[in-house]
């Protein structure tokens, strides 16, 4: 995949986005970072686990856990005890990723390389990006520092700025098996939501809203995207109903109610003129309450 021609080829871009549910994306920007730092002589092979780089880098044993007010925890981590590999992710109290968790980034890989290789930076949970956060990650693209790359991994790729995904090179993972839409030409944007959707069950009542909020504005365009929202959303829900069928499971009631739920809400949003935001608020808590079971 395009990560490993990277690390083969060594035309080493200065930023990544990569994207899709589940651990696959933290994974692969972990080991092209670690691969990037690797000393080793065969590119093919990187990491190669032999040199002093790679035994820098591996996992510790314990990790690191990060806070993005710095109060109880540091703003960022090495990658395992790598001086040039940081990694920064929503802090476990966190709803965001914080500005200042972006800006101490910015200042630890402008200090020189200590190893005198690449530095990498790795931005996990991307979607998190408050706004600040984001033009203060824009101004880092902008001008990066040499020698260095910033990995961004994200659930979704839309979640961020459209001037933000044009510096990254994008390497998207597709939705993970639990949930697939059958539907063969989804377009992308449907993809990333699906992607999203696979992962509402690890999302809090505060995430929801954020979600939600997403679907302000301009009423048209709005009532459009939730639209959207409840078309895939429906998909979504039969496509679950369909599996826990198929794996002998009939408790397919809270799947059911869910459906039951949307449509009513697609009928408000056409017939009714219902804000978008507050429809989707209440499709997104159904569709949170019938996985949660
Ligand atoms: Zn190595």
């Amino acid at each position: 995949m395009l990560l490993r021609n990277s690390l083969e080829s060594g035309r080493i871009h200065s930023a990544y986005l990569i994207s899709g549910a589940g651990d696959r994306p933290r994974l692969a920007a972990t080991e092209f970072a670690r691969g990037l730092a690797c000393a080793g002589d065969a590119a093919a092979t990187k990491p190669c686990e032999q040199c002093a780089a790679c035994h820098r880098s591996r996992d510790t044993a314990e990790e690191v856990e990060i806070d993005g007010t710095g109060k109880h925890g540091p703003l960022y981590r090495h990658i395992g005890e790598h001086p040039d590999l940081f990694w920064t992710q929503r802090g476990a109290q966190g709803t965001r990723v914080r500005i200042d968790q972006i800006r101490a980034l910015q200042r630890a890989v402008r200090v020189g390389a200590n190893e005198g290789g690449w530095r990498v930076a790795v931005i996990a949970d991307a979607e998190w990006l408050g706004q600040e956060a984001q033009n203060a990650l824009l101004r880092l693209l902008e001008e990066p520092p040499d020698r260095t790359c910033i990995v961004l991994v994200s659930r979704s790729a839309a979640a961020l700025l459209a001037t933000i995904r044009s510096r990254c090179v994008r390497v998207a993972f597709p939705a993970e098996e639990r949930i697939r839409l059958r539907a063969p030409d989804l377009p992308e944007e449907f993809g990333e939501l699906v992607a999203r959707l696979d992962a509402i069950e690890k999302l809090g009542l505060p995430e929801l809203l954020d979600w939600a909020e997403e679907y302000r504005g301009n009423r048209a365009s709005a009532a459009a995207q939730v639209q959207s929202l409840l078309e895939v959303g429906s998909a979504w829900l039969r496509e679950c109903v369909t599996r826990c069928v198929h794996a002998g499971d009939a408790e397919v009631r809270a799947e059911l109610d869910a459906l039951h739920v949307l449509s009513r809400c697609r009928r408000d949003l056409i017939q009714r003129n219902a804000n978008p935001q507050m429809i989707a608020e209440r499709s997104l808590f159904a569709v949170r309450e019938a996985v949660s079971r």
